[in-house]
């Protein structure tokens, strides 16, 4: 077998730096030191008669050596519960020894240096043969004060269930993947009171986890709202559905669509941010930049872009070229027209930042266009929703006690029937 059949190109071992501990199914917080794991199989010697006097050897007892863990001193309580689950002093003649649960079966993984899990190893049956509370003490020392169990363990084995991840190239931070419920209640918590095109980022960013919201700001506007009709699509499904009032009888209008009908671009997994797209005009020639968040944000803030609506496509000129007979100066002077045709040369780079939805109004026949914008669509799904599942929360934990994060976790459909169970 190759080293890494997986990935071909990478040549490094693993680093021994990025590892986790987990027992009872949780990850054990700090641990900064996890002990070799060895173990030593006993080498029985053995001569026969008309041997030589050099020995036979045959492999005798295995033993798995110990594993030691080490974390910094904190208020966490992990290693001192297990550790008196094999010897609690004080607890009382017959409830010294947690019998039924004083061995633990542990895992520990080993990830890569993009943080993917690559490796883990299962203890079975482990105990806590020593427990360092605390280090020597020492005022001269500049060191963390560190704590450490010893474990004795029966047997352990590499969980084959874990494979070799395929590796991630850095453009793949931009790929999206649906929000948890935990998660995009957070960002609808932290977006409250801030405006649509930032809660749109903050989305976005929780979503393709970007920690960094000027980056996804950057996305042009096309890109940001496929990225939207995506997420929309796994958080709530394809069916999209709204009125309208219709302009000349004000009739409402309600329109049905699926969000495929809407989707003009598919979106991309790098930043288009630094794609130039060029117009050529007979007397000069303009290298441009599309249309993104940051661009909307300044004119929004900014009354100088309302005076001058050129002022925005101004600045999306990267390069202008003119021949002898019109040199341009500044992209300040162009003519109105040529901005008229770079706006709809953008336009079609960038479809997806202008859907139009066609209405009919059933009353008077009149028909017109109107624009259908998935941000204020989709923030006022998820603000409902977040209410709705906030109201969900209180009633299941009113119930059955459970945690907010438990019933965060828990499938739609499962809270459903419990909140079914109790009548509601
Ligand atoms: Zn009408």
């Amino acid at each position: 077998m190759a080293q890494f059949s997986v990935n071909p190109q990478r040549f490094d071992p693993y680093l021994n730096f990025k590892f986790r501990v987990k027992w009872d199914g949780k990850y054990v917080a700090g641990i900064s030191k996890a002990g070799a794991l060895k173990r030593t199989t006993e080498v029985v010697p053995h001569r026969e008669g008309g041997d030589p006097s050099s020995n036979r050897k045959s492999p005798g007892r295995t033993e798995y050596e110990a594993i030691t863990l080490e974390r910094g001193v904190t208020h966490d309580p992990e290693f001192e519960k297990w550790v008196n689950k094999v010897w609690n002093f004080g607890s009382g003649l017959g409830a010294e020894v947690s019998i039924k649960d004083f061995r633990k079966d542990i895992i520990i993984e080993m990830y890569n240096e993009a943080g993917q899990l690559v490796i883990a190893y299962k203890f079975y049956r482990c105990w806590v043969s020593e427990y360092q509370a605390l280090p020597e003490l020492d005022a001269n020392a500049n060191a963390v004060a560190i704590q450490s169990i010893k474990l004795e363990n029966g047997d352990g084995k590499s969980d084959y269930a874990v494979a070799e991840p395929g590796e991630i190239s850095y453009t793949e931070a931009l790929i999206m993947r649906p929000l948890a419920a935990a998660e995009l209640l957070s960002v609808w918590e932290n977006c409250i009171h801030k405006s649509l095109l930032d809660k749109s980022l903050n989305l976005l960013a929780a979503a393709c986890a970007i920690p960094d919201l000027e980056d996804v700001a950057k996305l042009s506007i096309g890109e940001r709202d496929a990225r939207l009709l995506q997420l929309r699509e796994w958080l709530f499904g394809s069916q999209l559905k709204n009125v309208a009032h219709c302009p000349l009888c004000s009739e409402k209008v309600e329109w049905e669509n699926d969000t495929s009908t809407f989707r003009l671009q598919t979106y991309k997994s790098d930043l288009p941010t630094s794609k130039v797209f060029q117009l050529d005009l007979s007397d000069y020639q303009i290298k441009f930049r599309l249309l993104n968040s940051a661009d909307m944000k300044r004119a929004m803030s900014d009354r100088a872009y309302s005076e001058q609506p050129s002022k925005l496509l101004t600045e999306c000129i990267v390069e202008l070229n003119g021949n002898e007979t019109a040199v341009l100066e500044r992209a300040e002077e162009l003519p109105q027209e040529t901005f008229e045709l770079m706006s709809k040369q953008m336009e079609k780079e960038d479809p997806q930042s202008n859907i139009l939805l066609q209405m009919n109004c059933p009353a008077c026949q009149h028909s017109w266009t109107t624009s259908f914008d998935i941000q204020s669509y989709l923030w006022a799904e998820i603000d409902n929703w977040a209410k709705h599942i906030l109201r969900e929360v209180y009633l299941l934990a009113r119930a059955f006690g459970w945690s907010e994060q438990d019933i965060l976790n828990m499938k739609p459909i499962r809270r459903q029937l419990y909140l079914e169970m109790i009548g509601l």
